[in-house]
């Protein structure tokens, strides 16, 4: 399968892998947008969040204590920190393979698009 992450699992492609168990992996984002910037993902290929089955439940939710997990080994547990699942076109999905972001280690703005958002109302 042409997926860049598989290969990621597959040790086909580098990655500073910072997590591992049966179930997930998580290696460092290539283009870190926070001091910290990792990508949770499941050995299991799912394309989109909208392949998620209901046998898929308990891997995702592994996925998501996993983060707070490596947050904690951060240590911005406390402080906080961001977690997003992009899906599809226009929630900015480039790899199509679920990826939990995790982000922290700075305080981050919300909503993540104003700038944007304003620009398009005002057009
Ligand atoms: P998406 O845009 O799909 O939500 O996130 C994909 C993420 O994967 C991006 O943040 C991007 O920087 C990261 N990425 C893309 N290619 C590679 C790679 O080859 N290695 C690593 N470690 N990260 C990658
Ligand atoms: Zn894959």
């Amino acid at each position: 399968m042409d997926c860049l992450f598989c290969k990621i699992l597959n040790k086909e492609i580098p990655a500073q892998i910072i997590y591992e168990d049966e179930k997930v992996i998580a290696f460092n984002d290539i283009n870190p947008q926070a001091p910290t910037h990792c990508l949770v993902i499941p050995r299991k290929h799912i394309a989109t969040l909208n392949q998620i089955e209901d046998t898929d439940q308990e891997l995702v939710g592994h996925m998501v204590q996993v983060a707070a997990k490596i947050a904690d080994q951060q240590g911005f547990d406390q402080t906080g920190y961001r977690t997003v699942f992009n899906c599809n076109e226009h929630g900015g999905q480039t790899v199509y393979h679920i990826h939990l972001h995790l982000l922290g280690g700075k305080p981050m703005g919300w909503p993540p698009y104003q700038e944007k958002l304003k620009t398009a109302v005002t057009q």
